[in-house]
């Protein structure tokens, strides 16, 4: 008999998760465009995330986590740190449970995410992503004001919420022969790799990161975590050295394999989505899609679906990339 790995994360606590966010997080809409179909070659399903409260799914994740605190917990208030998207989802989500938030966000951070972040009721502190460790900051605070610390992938609340989008897909479509899903810390792919082995297991599950940060792949071949320097890539959301713990976990148990796409497939694939669908969606979201339209692998016939991840991109970074 096939036993459940008892310290691996179960899509039943994805479902916990689904019945947590209902009438909370937007119920996202799935789209198809013949044109996309025509230049992939199969039939493609965009589960719109861009479109999720805050501009990206990382509000199913923080708000799911946030969820389960104590009374005690909220009290106290939340901790994290981000590079962007998983700020503004902790601050919207603290504010909706009625406590306080404290985000530490690198410098360097988009204007847009920043302000964001502070506008949802998040106080924001600085660091040098380039000399500073936000880990080591993020449990100091932690233990210094008593707040909890959510990471940005690293946590089973979170990695179980990200799974609820493509729950979601799944529910609304049915069956799929490939998932591909953009890949930075990895809760998302975790999350979404839960929900495929459950509600569509002969799907296979890919993730797509950036061909500069390419650790994930490194880390799939290795059979464990590979820690890479802070990539150069415009896909801001998967700048990170390396994957979550709980989340390799199940990444090295359900996803089938990881490819790469370059910083140029993505921008076409911005102008794609702007010009074609009607969209704005921001580097990192662009990244399965880069894959299916480019042909990075095999898709030819195959009933596809394609996370869409976020939408929030600076106008003006925005007008540069694709103009
Ligand atoms: C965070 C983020 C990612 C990467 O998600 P992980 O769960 O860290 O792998 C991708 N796209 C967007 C828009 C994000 O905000």
């Amino acid at each position: 008999m096939h036993l459940p790995d008892m310290n691996l994360l179960q899509y039943s606590e994805v479902e916990k998760a689904a019945q947590r966010l209902h009438g909370v997080a937007h119920r996202t809409p799935v789209l198809t465009s013949r044109t996309a179909d025509q230049a992939a070659g199969a039939q493609l399903f965009f589960k719109c995330e861009n479109l999720q409260r805050m501009g990206a799914f990382k509000f199913r994740g923080a708000y799911n986590a946030l969820a389960k605190f104590s009374a005690e917990e909220r009290r106290a208030g939340v901790l994290t740190y981000s590079s962007g998207n998983h700020a503004q989802a902790i601050a919207l989500s603290a504010s909706l449970l009625g406590m306080g938030s404290t985000i530490i966000m690198p410098h360097d951070a988009p204007e847009l995410k920043v302000a964001a972040t502070k506008g949802y009721g998040g106080a924001v502190i600085s660091y040098n992503r380039y000399t500073e460790d936000r880990e080591e900051i993020g449990r100091r605070l932690a233990r210094e004001r008593g707040m909890t610390l959510i990471p940005p992938y690293d946590h089973p609340d979170v990695i179980c919420g990200q799974g609820t989008a493509a729950k979601e897909l799944f529910d609304e479509v049915g069956q799929l022969d490939v998932l591909l899903v953009c890949l930075g810390g990895g809760g998302l792919l975790a999350g979404s790799a839960l929900a495929a082995a459950a509600l569509s297991p002969s799907c296979r599950v890919i993730g797509v990161e950036p061909e500069a940060g390419d650790d994930g792949l490194q880390s799939l071949r290795a059979g464990r975590v590979v820690h890479i320097a802070v990539p150069d890539t415009i896909a801001d959301g998967a700048k990170v050295t390396h994957l979550g713990e709980h989340n390799f976990a199940v990444i090295l148990r359900h996803v089938d394999d990881i490819v790469t796409v370059s910083d140029a497939q993505l921008v076409a694939t911005m102008k794609f989505f702007a010009e074609r669908m009607k969209m704005v969606v921001e580097p990192t979201g662009c990244l399965a899609a880069a894959a299916a339209l480019h042909h990075v692998l095999p898709l030819e016939g195959k009933r596809v679906g394609i996370l869409i991840s976020g939408g929030n991109v600076d106008l003006a970074a925005f007008a540069k990339l694709v103009g």
